[in-house]
Order: C-alpha cells, then sequence, then structure tokens
C-alpha cells in the first residue's frame, strides 16, 4: 500500500508539493500517495486529527498554517524550535513529531545547487516574518560575518535577532533607511512577501559587493521585480526560490521515506511547467 501524504494550506490549489513529491516517489522506487488539502484557521486543528485518524504518515504544511502546526505536534527539532514553525510532520506511533525544512532546503540550493560559501559572508536578510525566522538558524550555522536583518517592523527584527543570542557572527536588526549607501553585502535575501504585490523593498543601490548573490525566495513565472532590480544593480548571481523550495520538499521526503532524492531532475520538471 502507498504511503500517504498532503499539504494542508488556505489557499493550495496552487501548490506544486504533489508534483514534487511524487516525482521523488518514482526517482526513488517509493510508492506514495500525495495530495493537497484546504483548511482554515478555526479547522486546522480538527483537519491534521483526522488525516492522522486516516492513516496519513505525514504532511507539509504552508502558509497559514505553518505556527499553529509547531503547537500542534508532540515534539519539535531545533529547525522547527528555531523557526517557531512548522512546514514538515511525521505521524510515528501515534506522535506528531514537527521539522521545518525551510532552512535546510535554502542552505542547500545556495551551497550546493549556486555554489555559494556563506561562511565569513555579509548577509543582508529582508523581512522577519516566517520565512525568514525559518531560515535565521541555519544561515547563522555556516558562520557567515554578519547577518544585518532589515525589516519593515524593526520591532519584528529585533525580537527575531533576540531570539538567537550568543550567535558568533555580528547580528543586526535594523530598518531599511538603517541600511547606509557605504553598506555592502555577499548576500541579499529577500524574504519579504513584496514580490508577490510587484514591490521592491526601499533599498541602496550600490548593495551588492563584487561577486554578490541576490536570492528573492519567491518564485513564479517570469523573474521578480526583485531579481531584475538585482541584476540592474550588478548582483552576479540572481536566484529565485524555486530551488528553495525542491530541496525543502527533498528534505521533507527524507524525513519520511528514509531516503533523499536527487532534486536536479525534478527542478527541471517543475521549472519548465512553470514557463
Ligand atoms: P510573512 O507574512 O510571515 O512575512 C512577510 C514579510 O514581508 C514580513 O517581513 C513583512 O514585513 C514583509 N512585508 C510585507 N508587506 C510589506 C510591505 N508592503 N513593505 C515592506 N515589507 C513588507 O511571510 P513569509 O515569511 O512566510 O514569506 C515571505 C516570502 O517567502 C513569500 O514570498 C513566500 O512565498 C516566500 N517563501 C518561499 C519559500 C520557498 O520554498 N521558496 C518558503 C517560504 C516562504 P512586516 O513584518 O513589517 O509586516
Amino acid at each position: 500500500m502507498s504511503n500517504r501524504y498532503t499539504v494542508f494550506g488556505q489557499p493550495i490549489a496552487h501548490s506544486k508539493s504533489p508534483s514534487i513529491h511524487s516525482m521523488f516517489g518514482e526517482l526513488t522506487g517509493r510508492s506514495i500517495n500525495y495530495t493537497r488539502t484546504e483548511s482554515t484557521p478555526t479547522h486546522f486543528a480538527q483537519t491534521l486529527d483526522e488525516w492522522q485518524q486516516a492513516g496519513g504518515k505525514g504532511c507539509n504544511v504552508t502558509l497559514p498554517f505553518k505556527e499553529t502546526a509547531a503547537q500542534l505536534c508532540d515534539h519539535l527539532d531545533q529547525s522547527a524550535k528555531d523557526a517557531q514553525a512548522v512546514n514538515t510532520i511525521h505521524f510515528q506511533d501515534g506522535k506528531r513529531y514537527g521539522y521545518n525544512t525551510d532552512g535546510s532546503g535554502l542552505l542547500r540550493d545556495l551551497t550546493s545547487n549556486h555554489n555559494f560559501t556563506i561562511t565569513n559572508k555579509r548577509i543582508l536578510l529582508l523581512g522577519a516574518g516566517g520565512a525568514a525566522r525559518g531560515t535565521l538558524g541555519p544561515l547563522i550555522a555556516q558562520a557567515p560575518h554578519s547577518i544585518n536583518i532589515a525589516n519593515r517592523t524593526v520591532d519584528k527584527a529585533m525580537a527575531l535577532a533576540a531570539s538567537f543570542p550568543g550567535t558568533l557572527c555580528d547580528l543586526l536588526a535594523t530598518g531599511y533607511s538603517d541600511i547606509n549607501d557605504e553598506d555592502q553585502f555577499d548576500l541579499v535575501i529577500n524574504a519579504t512577501s513584496l514580490s508577490l504585490q510587484k514591490a521592491l523593498p526601499p533599498l541602496p543601490t550600490n548593495l551588492f559587493a563584487a561577486g554578490a548573490l541576490s536570492y528573492d525566495m519567491m518564485y513564479g513565472t517570469e523573474d521578480t521585480v526583485f531579481m531584475i532590480w538585482s541584476r540592474q544593480h550588478h548582483a552576479e548571481q540572481v536566484c529565485d526560490g524555486l530551488g528553495m523550495l525542491i530541496e525543502q520538499a527533498a528534505d521533507a521526503f527524507e524525513i519520511w521515506e528514509g531516503v533523499r532524492p536527487n532534486t536536479e531532475t525534478v527542478y527541471t520538471y517543475i521549472k519548465s511547467e512553470l514557463s
């Protein structure tokens, strides 16, 4: 019998996760069945219960349920504790084990797919929402030179920085207007939801150091305004978040099935499907 998985979200019809995981199943020779489940903030806990009772082996969780999912798990691994949010649940012996693979997915995309070394680099992390929170721990673990978290709501950036005390790299929380014309970064990550609105955070234009990589967590049928802006202002490498999506899915698949699929062919297929 196939192992059953689903992704919970609202909305969820757009999710590429069923296609990605079906391909992972084929590539690894695992028999899996992966569906989409729409829920609501009021009903999420109940829908999750029903899925578990019906014999689901695990699930992914996306907006807007990641924080609630963390509260509904029996055990959280360090990634989920740091993120205070869960995107992957594994059901075992009636218990719920929660993980957050967004950070490891971003890291693997940057380091393996784009050959970018994070150690000793100056990072600008734009945004302080769930995606920024999920990626901060794994970024810090790579020992960058510094991370400047910049957010519209500065208090949220400060709270995020404060939740990683004793960090070895310089960790700074600011607003956008605090970034000076002289400040330069090797890695700029857009973890805001601004690209969805085809808008940009207000940033100085000489932000990118020589060899810098600009990463927008958003992905879609075409380049985002942030990617276009980054190219105009001389970022050497410019990437969208599709690689992160696929790598975080591969990490989830490994948690459930014990084998990590090769992501290259899946990336190529989903990229062509999008365009
Ligand atoms: P959240 O809603 O948790 O956070 C949104 C962030 O965007 C906050 O920092 C918010 O700032 C900022 N923001 C929103 N509107 C504005 C605005 N008008 N001006 C300035 N800042 C603004 O979202 P997530 O963190 O979950 O997601 C962020 C992005 O990352 C999304 O585009 C999402 O699709 C993408 N993502 C991609 C993944 C992938 O696998 N590729 C995985 C997860 C997320 P403030 O705090 O001031 O409100």
